[in-house]
C-alpha cells in the first residue's frame, strides 16, 4: 500500500475504521479520504446516533476550503461537488478516474446529518422504528399478520408492489396512526 498524503496539509494519511469501512484520515486536519462506493454507503446507513454526528462535526469542522487540491493519489486536479447540508455551503473534491472523494474535517460526519435530514430517510426510518415496534408486541403481530393473510392478493407483476402498499396501509391501522389511502 502506497503512502497517501493529505492534499492539504501534506502529512501521511493514517487508515481509519468509520463505521464499519475503512477510510484514510489526516491527523492534522482530520479530513478523509473515501472511496466512493463507501462515501455513498456511510452516508445511507444510520450507524452513529445523531449526537454522536454532530460531536463528530463540531469537533473537526474548520470550514470548507474552497482551495482547489489534487487527488492524493493521482496527483491531478479534483473537482468540487455540492454537499447537501440545509444551512451550509460545502463541498467534497472527487477525483472520477481514482473513484475517491476528499472531505474537509467533520464534513463526513455533516453529509450524514444532511441526508438524515431528508424527507425519504426520515420516511424509512420512521417506518422500520414501526416494524420494529409490532415485532415486539406478540399479540399486535398476529393481528397483523391474520389481517394480511385475509387480503386478496393478485398474482400480476404489480402485486409485490400491491403487498407493499397493503403492509404499510396495515402498519398504519395497528399502529393507529392517520390512515392514508396507499393506492392513489
Ligand atoms: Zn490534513
Ligand atoms: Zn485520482
Amino acid at each position: 500500500m502506497i503512502n497517501r498524503h493529505c492534499p492539504v496539509c501534506h502529512v501521511p494519511l493514517e487508515p481509519e475504521d468509520y463505521e464499519g469501512f475503512r477510510v484514510l484520515r489526516c491527523p492534522d486536519c482530520a479530513g478523509h479520504l473515501v472511496d466512493l462506493t463507501r462515501y455513498e454507503s456511510i452516508k445511507r446507513l444510520p450507524r452513529k446516533t445523531l449526537p454522536e454526528l454532530e460531536a463528530e462535526a463540531r469537533d473537526g469542522f474548520q470550514g470548507d476550503n474552497p482551495e482547489p487540491i489534487r487527488c492524493p493519489r493521482c496527483h491531478l486536479a479534483m473537482q468540487k461537488r455540492p454537499l447537501h447540508v440545509p444551512g451550509f455551503d460545502l463541498h467534497m473534491d472527487l477525483c472520477r478516474p481514482c473513484s475517491l472523494a476528499w472531505l474537509d474535517g467533520g464534513e463526513l460526519a455533516m453529509a450524514q446529518l444532511g441526508h438524515q435530514s431528508t424527507p425519504g430517510f426520515q420516511d424509512r426510518q420512521t417506518h422500520r422504528e414501526r416494524a420494529e415496534a409490532l415485532e415486539a408486541d406478540p399479540d399486535r403481530k398476529a393481528a397483523f399478520d391474520e389481517a394480511l393473510s385475509n387480503m386478496p392478493l393478485e398474482k400480476d407483476p404489480f402485486s409485490q408492489g400491491l403487498k407493499e402498499s397493503i403492509v404499510d396501509a396495515l402498519q398504519h391501522i395497528l399502529f393507529r396512526l392517520p390512515f392514508r389511502f396507499p393506492f392513489r
